[in-house]
């Protein structure tokens, strides 16, 4: 599935547009990144700007440090980060 359910969440399998979405999404400092659900264990270094902060696959999000996945995004997340800041100026 690429299309958002009846809760606005967009599952995995994702496209490379969308994985590129996604990366975009990580990498804004305006916006709170997803995050890796153990990244209070201390094996997770800052990376940008936050810590513990997942990786966008094909197949859904991969923690670089840990065994922790996730298969679904918001749908707002797929959306052009940047064109989305310059209206929040
Ligand atoms: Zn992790």
């Amino acid at each position: 599935m690429t299309t958002p359910n009846e809760r606005g969440l967009v599952l995995a399998p994702w496209s490379m547009e969308q994985v590129q979405a996604l990366a975009n999404w990580q990498a804004s400092p305006q916006v709170h990144p997803f995050t890796c659900r153990n990244r209070g264990n201390g094996q997770h270094p800052v990376e940008g700007h936050d810590h513990g902060i997942l990786r966008p696959t094909p197949k859904g999000w991969v923690c670089p440090h840990c065994d922790y996945t996730q298969d679904w995004a918001h749908d707002f997340m797929f959306t052009d980060v940047l064109l989305q800041n310059k209206f929040h100026v």
